[in-house]
């Protein structure tokens, strides 16, 4: 039998209603766990680890994703998998985070959530709990596990942590992988697509516990003002710049832009360009509207999620690597994070 931990966090799928107030509310573990009483029969051995104060993840922060690493690092030998049960509203950019902080993973951390809380008559919770759990305990074969990646499991859908987006409040299938295929399907049965899934590495298992915050996504639109862009670029807080432009990488070509792009990229910072497309890759060559910023230094952030572009960089920067290095490390695929 696999052994299987459980690591809630928080969120929605163990909320339950303020009668004073109507919001949703974070509650403890145990509460959830009177809802599942199939948890006993799912075919695993199961424990949990729960945070002192379950979290709405809006309130998640990078301290919060070392936590999460410290418990997978302290249970590595004991459990076969790990679920991570967490809000939707960050749980990309957790899930990304995650990819690049568990180096060399051998096996399963799966994350998910649900759309309504536990309790509720239509509740998403129990299928994508009891389904993740089974995806984390599942072994090929050999005896290896079947998926030894840093993944998003929603609502009949396995994708990679690092190419996951939450796409929709509302619906149930709250996620979209828009760059990559999935990696199973559940449905009367799971289907695994192996093709699409990652090998594990040979090397050693290395927990990571340092991501650098100080970097910030900022958006292109047209009409954006210089002096918005300035105080932007020209801060001395901020090491790093996830850089959101039109279509293939392009951006205006109305000369103080690119010139403050390449100051800052000169004075030491790290730009990376990720498209406002949900869909398709980064391609400075393309049009001359972005050609001049891979000539002022910027990276190309390929076909990447904001998630994983803002994560990667955080990561990156905690290595307290050079420019040159990040830039380097940028352009390979960390964690299956984008396509070379
Ligand atoms: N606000 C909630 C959270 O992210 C939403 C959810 O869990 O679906 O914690």
């Amino acid at each position: 039998m696999s052994r299987i931990l459980i690591i809630y966090t928080g969120g929605t799928i163990g909320m339950v209603r303020n009668a004073a107030t109507g919001a949703l509310e974070s509650c403890n573990f145990e509460n959830l766990v009177a809802n599942v009483p199939e948890l006993k029969l799912c075919g695993a051995e199961i424990s949990a680890v729960t945070f002192d104060n379950p979290i709405d993840s809006s309130d998640m922060t990078p301290r919060h994703w070392g936590m999460m690493v410290k418990i997978i690092s302290d249970n590595y030998d004991l459990y076969d998998g790990f679920v991570i049960l967490h809000g939707t509203d960050t749980m990309a950019f957790t899930a990304s985070a995650l990819s690049f902080m568990l180096e060399n993973l051998t096996k399963p951390v799966i994350l998910t959530g649900s759309q309504l809380p536990i309790e509720a008559i239509r509740t998403d919770a129990k299928e994508n709990l009891l389904t993740a759990i089974e995806i984390a305990a599942a072994r090929d074969a050999d005896g290896n596990a079947m998926v030894p990646e840093v993944c998003i499991f929603f609502h009949e859908e396995l994708m990679r942590g690092n190419r996951a987006t939450k796409i929709s409040a509302n619906n149930l299938a709250a996620f979209s992988s828009n760059n990559y295929p999935l990696l199973a399907h559940s449905g009367t049965e799971i289907d695994y697509h192996k093709e699409f899934i990652r090998r594990p590495s040979t090397g050693t298992f290395t927990p990571h516990y340092r991501m650098d915050p100080g970097i910030i996504i900022f958006s292109l639109f047209p009409g954006i003002r210089r002096e918005a862009v300035e105080g932007v670029l020209r801060s001395k807080e901020i090491k790093g710049v996830i850089f959101r432009t039109y279509g293939s990488g392009n951006a205006p070509e109305n000369g103080w832009l690119v010139e403050l792009l390449s100051e800052a990229v000169l004075s030491g910072k790290t730009i990376v360009n990720i498209s406002q497309c949900a869909t398709g890759k980064v391609q400075m060559e393309k049009y001359r509207t972005g050609k001049q910023l891979l000539e002022a230094g910027i990276v190309s952030g390929r076909d990447s999620t904001v998630e994983a572009a803002l994560t990667k960089l955080m990561f990156l920067l905690g290595e307290n690597l050079s420019q040159e290095q990040i830039r380097c490390r940028m352009n390979e695929s960390i964690a299956g994070e984008i396509t070379i």
